[in-house]
C-alpha cells in the first residue's frame, strides 16, 4: 500500500520514553533497578490517591464524568479561579496537543526554547505549526532571543519553568520585562510541571496571580510531584475564551475515572506532597555533593532532576548504568554528548 503522508506528520521524529523497568529487567537479567529516566516520583503515588481510586473501580463500568466536575471545582478552588479557567487533560501532553491543534493554522509558528520539552514540537508539527526553535542560553530561556524570533506568524510560545531537561529556571522580573513586549495576540504558555520542586522564592509561578493576563496558559501537573504519572493527569489554568476553544476539540472524556479520582484526592494529600518536596530535595542534595567530588560539573537546577556532564560519552555511561540497574536519561539526542540527565 503507498500511504499518502502529510509532509508535517513525515517530519516528526517519534517520542522516545525513559526505558521502562520491566524492559530493562528482562534484558538485563536484574532486580530492584532504580529508574531515573523520567522525572517520576520515586516514593510512589500518593497514598490518598490509591484509596480513593479502590473505591471506585466497580465503577468503572460507567464513563468517566466527561466535565470532570469533581477535579475541576477542586483546582478552580485552590487557584480562587472560575470553574471554566480550569481544563484538565489525559497529562499536560493532551493540553499542549489540544492548544497547537486549536490555535494554528497551517504555517502559524510556535516559538520555543531548545532543549525543551519535545513534545511541543510533536503537537506544532502535528497541527501543522511550524516550531521556531530558540537556543538556550547557559542552560536557561534566552528571552531576548525569542522576542527577536516572534513574526507576524507567531500564534503561541512556550516557556518551561523549570526548564525539561536542563533544570534552567526565570524568575518573575525576566517574565515581566518579556511579557510587555510580546503582541496582544500571542498565547503565552507558561509549563510548570515541576513548579512544586522550586526552593528559590525569585522563580516566577504563574499561579500565584492567576489569569493575570488572558494571554498566559498555566499548565501543570499530576505526574510528578502528586505521583500519578501512570494515571494521566495535567490541568491548565487560563482564560475562558482559550479554554472553550479546547472544550471544543478534546475527546469527551479525556481524563479516565479512575484519574480524576486520584488527582482530586491527591490534591488533599499535603502530608504526601511534602515528603516528596523534602526527600526529593535530599536526594538531589546528596546526588550534587558526591558528584562534584568527583569533579563532574551539575548544572543548577530547582526541578526534581538535574543534568551532569559525565567528561566521556553520556551513551557509553547510560550503558553501563543500566548493567548496574539505574536507568538516566543521556542527553545525546539534545545535542549534549558527554551529559546525563538523574
Ligand atoms: N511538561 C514538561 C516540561 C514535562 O517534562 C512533562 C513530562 N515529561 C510534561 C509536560 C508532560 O507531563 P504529563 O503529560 O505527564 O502531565
Amino acid at each position: 500500500m503507498k500511504l499518502n503522508i502529510p509532509m508535517n506528520i513525515m517530519s516528526i521524529e517519534t517520542y522516545k520514553p525513559g526505558k521502562p523497568i520491566e524492559e530493562l529487567e528482562r534484558e538485563y537479567g536484574i532486580k530492584n533497578s532504580a529508574k531515573l529516566a523520567s522525572n517520576e516520583n520515586p516514593l510512589g503515588p500518593s497514598p490518598l490517591a490509591i484509596k480513593a481510586v479502590k473505591q471506585y473501580l466497580d465503577k468503572t463500568n460507567r464513563y468517566p464524568d466527561g466535565s470532570g466536575f469533581l477535579l475541576r471545582e477542586k483546582l478552580a478552588e485552590k487557584y480562587s479561579v472560575k470553574f471554566e479557567n480550569v481544563l484538565i487533560g489525559n497529562g499536560s501532553d493532551d493540553i499542549i496537543a489540544l492548544l497547537a491543534h486549536g490555535f494554528l493554522r497551517p504555517g502559524d509558528e510556535a516559538v520555543m526554547p531548545f532543549p525543551s520539552f519535545l513534545m511541543y514540537e510533536i503537537s506544532v508539527k502535528a497541527a501543522g505549526g511550524v516550531p521556531v526553535m530558540v537556543p538556550l542560553k547557559d542552560f536557561a530561556i534566552d528571552f531576548d532571543a525569542l522576542i527577536d524570533r516572534i513574526t507576524k506568524k507567531t500564534a503561541m510560545i512556550f516557556l518551561t519553568n523549570p526548564n525539561n531537561p536542563t533544570g534552567g529556571y526565570f524568575f518573575e522580573k525576566d517574565f515581566s520585562a518579556f511579557i510587555e513586549k510580546v503582541p496582544d495576540d500571542v498565547i503565552i504558555i507558561v509549563d510548570e510541571a515541576y513548579i512544586e520542586f522550586v526552593r528559590d522564592k525569585r522563580v516566577f509561578n504563574s499561579l500565584k496571580n492567576p489569569l493575570s493576563d488572558p494571554r498566559i496558559v498555566s499548565l501543570r501537573t499530576f505526574s510528578k510531584a502528586y505521583g500519578l504519572a501512570g494515571f494521566r493527569v495535567g490541568y491548565g489554568i487560563m482564560d475562558k475564551e482559550i479554554s472553550e476553544i479546547l472544550h471544543r476539540i478534546r475527546q469527551p472524556f479525556n481524563v479516565n475515572l479512575p484519574a480524576q479520582v486520584a488527582a482530586a484526592a491527591a490534591l488533599d494529600d499535603y502530608e504526601f506532597l511534602k515528603k516528596t518536596i523534602t526527600e526529593t530535595h535530599i536526594g538531589l542534595d546528596f546526588l550534587r555533593t558526591e558528584l562534584e567530588k568527583m569533579d563532574l560539573k551539575v548544572l543548577p537546577t530547582q526541578a526534581n532532576f538535574f543534568m551532569v556532564d559525565v567528561k566521556r560519552s553520556a551513551s557509553f555511561v547510560f550503558e553501563e548504568m543500566l548493567k548496574h540497574g539505574v536507568i538516566v536519561r543521556s542527553m545525546k539526542s539534545y545535542g549534549f554528548a558527554t551529559w546525563i540527565r538523574v
